[in-house]
C-alpha cells in the first residue's frame, strides 16, 4: 500500500520558481526530475509545457509547445535543448496521419511546425506531448516502472499494483 510518506520528496521550491518564466519553470522541473535516477534513467523521459508566445510573424499570441528535443537528458538539459513548435500546426498534422503502419512518416512533418526558427530538432515524443490535453506533460522512465512494463503480464500487474491510479497503453 502506497502512502504519502513513502513517496519521494518534491524538490520543487516555490520561492525559486516565483520569478521564472514558463520556459524557465519547465527547465527547472526538468533538471529536478532528471537529477534523481529513481525518477528517470539517463536520457529517458521528456518534459513539456504549452506556452503562449508572441508570434514573430504576426505579433499575435501563439500557443507554442516547448518539449525536450531529440537526444539529450532532462537532468542536464539547458534552455537550448528544447524544441519549440506551433500547437495549431501540430494539431493540423492529425489530418496527415495515415495510420499506425505509416507512423514514421509523421516525424518528417515536425520541422514544418517549428516556432521561431529554433534549430533544435523535435523528437518522436513530440506528438505524445502535444496531444495530451494538458498544459504541462512530463513522462519519465523509472527503472521500477520499466520492470513492470517489460513483464509478460504487465497490464494485469499494473492493475494489481496501482489500481486505477495509473493507466496502461500497449505502446
Ligand atoms: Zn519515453
Amino acid at each position: 500500500m502506497t502512502s504519502a510518506s513513502t513517496r519521494l520528496t518534491s524538490l520543487w521550491d516555490d520561492a525559486k520558481a516565483q520569478a521564472m518564466t514558463e520556459p524557465e519553470k519547465l527547465l527547472y522541473r526538468s533538471n529536478l526530475l532528471g537529477s534523481d535516477k529513481r525518477v528517470t534513467n539517463y536520457g529517458g523521459g521528456n518534459t513539456s509545457a504549452k506556452v503562449m508566445e508572441d508570434d514573430p510573424l504576426t505579433g499575435e499570441k501563439a500557443e507554442v509547445l516547448w518539449v525536450k528535443g531529440s537526444g539529450g537528458d532532462v537532468g542536464s538539459i539547458k534552455m537550448d535543448g528544447f524544441a519549440t513548435l506551433y500547437m495549431d500546426k501540430l494539431r493540423a498534422l492529425k489530418g496527415k496521419y495515415r495510420g499506425v503502419e505509416f507512423e514514421d512518416e509523421m516525424v518528417g512533418y515536425l520541422p514544418h511546425c517549428t516556432f521561431n526558427l529554433n534549430p533544435r530538432a523535435a523528437s518522436i515524443d513530440t506528438p505524445l506531448h502535444a496531444y495530451v490535453p494538458k498544459k504541462h506533460v512530463d513522462h519519465m522512465h523509472p527503472d521500477a516502472i520499466i520492470a513492470i512494463a517489460a513483464a509478460r503480464d504487465s497490464k494485469a500487474l499494473t492493475q494489481e499494483i496501482f489500481g486505477n491510479d495509473i493507466g496502461w497503453l500497449p505502446w
